[in-house]
């Protein structure tokens, strides 16, 4: 039998990246094992489900670039099919009407809970036949009385649960409606699903869940619960320690394979090797190489992973990214130096393509101020002579290419017996606006020569003012 995983959110949020890890793993497996990935959307709960919530999802799924092999499913569309297996099961005498109301139920609790034993529904419905006209009623499952189930769980190990400890189940509400365990059983039996990987936040679902394939004869699949993400204070990764949506981190300016990157050794480790291709990551990721203890989020790791791909990927793909992020802070990239020459000489400065972005403004756009501290600093009466000179230097530059402009300004620091950056700073303050660029000559050589000789003419305006107000 081939093997299939599935992906199951409620569309009640964005993709998160706790929901991001457990897809990654679920979709890894499938790819490993030649199996199928299913995308199956849990919008059952009508009140909290929305469009855009599925949207962001898939979004999110895209932008990760992890394809389902089947699905979309919806739940909302199988409301039928959930109601033929509740009739089966009660058909069988696995489930039953219950007509206890609300109060009695919570008095069932309390009575359990002044004698000191697990608080449950006490099954008083379970064996009766007679039933009351006219009024509401729900299903319960019959759960097993006595023995134990076992989950051989693929990451947790062996996890035993005694029958006794499980009550019975609603499986559908008093308007019919069936309840989320049964419809994810009903769900991964009819789509052949082999391995639930999920958080673990689910642990306690599951030998309820077996029990109901297990009287409906329907085959137990693998179970594999991934401990959960923790923020830098061992708390659940939540909003409060920062950007938890993978779309948030698109923003920010991490690039997808960095994301997955650094998610797959989130919870799973292959010896100490902290880069994995994506190829890599389908060969050598496990299920049972998992991690049993949460693990914590540590953005500064991302960080390390991201610069990784910034400076590692083909400039010509990252640039597909950067360019989000141009258009993104209105930066018109049409005319211009190509983006994946900004990759180039930018990657070894950034920690992110946002801020990539924010740093290469000057190349596409003009500016009609310099950086006040940079100006401050360098646009000074004593820059106006080398800016002079190696303005005319430029001038007369007939191939306008790094290794001239380089010639051009050494030339220049030699005429006036200066160092370098006597001449390098003012200059690179005139063409860029900021103290802070690539190379010099590679920066210039990327702006086009009337471009850069008229931002020095601006600088000397600066200069002249300053001399002017002295
Ligand atoms: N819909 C559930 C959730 O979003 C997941 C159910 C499952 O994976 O079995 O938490």
């Amino acid at each position: 039998m081939s093997l299939t995983t599935r992906f199951a959110p409620s569309p009640t949020g964005y993709l998160h990246v706790g929901g991001a890890r457990t897809a990654l793993y679920s979709w890894l497996y499938a790819q490993k094992n030649g199996g199928d990935f299913i995308l199956r959307i849990e919008d059952t709960d009508l009140e909290r489900s929305t469009q855009a919530s599925v949207d962001a999802i898939m979004d999110g799924m895209n932008w990760l670039n992890l394809s389902w092999t089947k699905g979309p499913y919806f739940q909302t569309e199988r409301f039928d099919r959930y109601k033929e297996v509740i009739q089966q099961l009660i058909a069988s005498g696995n489930a039953y009407r219950c007509y206890s109301t609300a109060e009695e139920v919570e008095a069932m609790r309390e009575e359990a809970r002044a004698k000191g034993e697990k608080e449950k529904y006490n099954g008083m419905w379970r064996d009766k036949t007679d039933y009351p006209d006219s009024k509401p009623y729900v299903i319960r499952f019959k759960n097993p009385l006595d023995g134990n189930v076992v989950i051989n769980d693929l990451v947790k190990g062996e996890i035993v649960i005694s029958n006794e400890e499980l009550d019975d189940l609603i499986i559908a509400r008093s308007d019919g409606s069936p309840t989320y365990n049964l419809t994810v059983v009903v769900d991964d039996w009819d789509m052949g699903v082999t391995h639930v990987v999920r958080g673990d936040d689910h642990v306690n679902n599951t030998p309820r869940q077996i029990n109901i394939l297990k009287a409906l004869g329907a085959p137990l699949p693998e179970y594999a619960h991934i401990p959960m993400i923790l923020g830098d204070d061992g708390k659940r990764l939540s909003k409060r320690h920062g950007a938890v949506s993978v779309m948030q981190y698109r923003d920010d300016g991490y690039l997808p394979e960095a994301l997955l990157n650094y998610l797959v050794r989130l919870g799973w480790s292959h010896g100490d090797q902290e880069i994995f291709s994506r190829e890599e990551m389908i060969e050598l990721f496990d299920l049972t190489g998992c991690n049993r203890a949460p693990s914590a989020f540590n953005t500064e790791k991302l960080i390390w992973v991201n610069q990784h791909y910034i400076k590692s990927l083909d400039p010509e793909y990252v640039a597909k990214h950067l360019a989000w992020h141009m258009h993104d802070q209105n930066i018109d990239t049409d005319n211009g130096p190509a983006l994946s020459d900004i990759v180039k000489v930018q990657a070894d400065r950034v920690k992110t393509l946002k801020e990539m972005a924010e740093i290469s403004r000057y190349f596409y756009q003009d500016f009609t101020e310099f950086d006040a501290k940079a100006a401050k600093k360098h646009l000074r009466p004593v820059a106006e002579q080398p800016l002079q000179v190696v303005k005319e230097k430029l001038a007369g530059l007939t191939e306008w290419q790094a290794d001239n402009i380089h010639k051009a300004i050494n030339d220049t620091a030699e005429a006036l017996e200066l160092g370098m950056g006597k001449v390098g700073m003012p200059l690179r303050v005139a063409a860029t606006g900021a103290g802070n660029s690539p190379s010099l000559d590679i920066t210039l050589a990327l702006l086009p020569q009337d471009k850069v000789l008229a931002r020095i003419d601006m600088a000397l305006a600066v200069i002249e003012e300053r001399k002017a107000n002295s």
